[in-house]
């Protein structure tokens, strides 16, 4: 049985990996400050005595014995990580610095939830893990993706000098059940406004892409990264190649859950990335072959399902 340490374990994604991470027969300490994620996530694995809930601020030192840690606690939507962007910058930097240093004192392995975001608005398409990106470095969005590529560097260095063993994963637009109704993403906005018959948010023109992944295929892909050897220390992209505009999804979204939402634009906000789409060759050469499995409209049934739940 592994110790494991999961950091933003009460968020979206932090939540379904604590389960899966159970349900293989793991230890798992769950760390969160519960800033935008929610007890009610993991409040059903309360009961399992392999599962330890944290409340902590991953911008303070914290130790632990622990064999394994997921390092995703970061606010991950835009409106969310843009609403306190020095928290977001010192969330990423001094998170990753604190863990390491976890990691390194315990000989922990560490994987860090990076994200396409390193990429900004990338000029090649789709985005492989040696692109090095197109990000503004004093616009909105880069209090998150400056944040997370300095953590990037760190990791990478913490390897050099300290021999930390280190797994490092971009992950491209996640979603499913356990999103926040209100974390302002494009999935779960849509989701929710179809299911109320409120108008469809479109930003800009809704020309720009993205590629969604279903939140059980990046699971079984950051696990697969932690069990690599310990020579695999990534960049790799973790995502779902197939592309849609956000029109498209908003289509799709109505269509899905038999709406009457009309489609309305708005501005779209500072810097937004155009288009992007991930390589996955390197995915699924080192993850034995991983690939994912569901694909959008499943994807979206499931998520619809857990939504009307919640908001009907
Ligand atoms: P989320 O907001 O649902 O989860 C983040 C969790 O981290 C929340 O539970 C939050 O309370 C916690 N947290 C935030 N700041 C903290 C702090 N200072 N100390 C302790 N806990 C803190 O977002 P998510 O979608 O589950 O994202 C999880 C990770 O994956 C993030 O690091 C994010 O950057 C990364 N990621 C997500 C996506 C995606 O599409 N969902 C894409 C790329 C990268
Ligand atoms: N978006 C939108 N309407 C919404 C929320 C988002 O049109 O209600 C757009 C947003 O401008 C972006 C895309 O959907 O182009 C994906 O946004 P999200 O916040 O989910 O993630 P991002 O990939 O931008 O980090």
């Amino acid at each position: 049985m592994k110790k494991i340490l999961v950091t933003g374990g009460a968020g979206f994604i932090g939540s379904h990996l604590c389960e899966r991470l159970l349900n293989d027969g793991n230890e798992v300490i769950c760390l969160d400050n519960y800033s935008s994620g929610s007890k009610d996530n993991i409040k059903h694995l309360l009961d399992n005595p392999y599962f330890e809930l944290v409340r902590h601020d991953v911008t303070m030192p914290f130790s632990i014995e622990v064999d394994e840690i997921y390092n995703l606690a970061c606010p991950a939507s835009p409106i969310q990580y843009q609403c306190n962007p020095i928290n977001t910058i010192k969330t990423s930097v001094m998170g990753a610095i604190n863990m390491l240093e976890l990691a390194k004192n315990t000989n922990a392995k560490i994987l860090q939830a990076s994200t396409s975001e390193v990429y900004g608005d990338p000029e090649v398409h789709p985005q492989p893990e040696n692109y090095w990106g197109n990000v503004n470095p004093i616009g909105a969005r880069s209090c998150y993706d400056e944040g997370k590529r300095c953590a990037e560097s760190l990791f990478v260095n913490y390897h050099k000098q300290n021999n930390v063993r280190i797994k490092i994963i971009r992950i491209f637009n996640t979603y499913g059940p356990n999103m926040h109704p209100n974390d302002g993403r494009v999935v779960s906005n849509f989701i929710v406004q179809a299911l109320q018959d409120k108008p469809i948010t479109i930003y800009g023109d809704g020309s720009q892409t993205r590629s969604f992944q279903y939140v059980d295929d990046l699971v079984e892909g950051m696990i697969r990264m932690m069990n690599t050897h310990d020579e695999v220390t990534g960049p790799v992209n973790i995502g779902n190649p197939g592309e849609f505009t956000i029109l498209e999804l908003a289509q799709k979204v109505i269509e899905l859950t038999g709406s009457k939402s009309k489609i309305e634009f708005h501005e779209l906000p500072e810097d937004d990335p155009m288009q992007r789409k991930p390589d996955i060759t390197k995915a699924s050469e080192l993850l034995n072959g991983w690939k994912p499995k569901i694909q959008l409209e499943e994807g979206l049934v499931n998520t619809i399902d857990y939504f009307r739940k919640l908001v009907l």
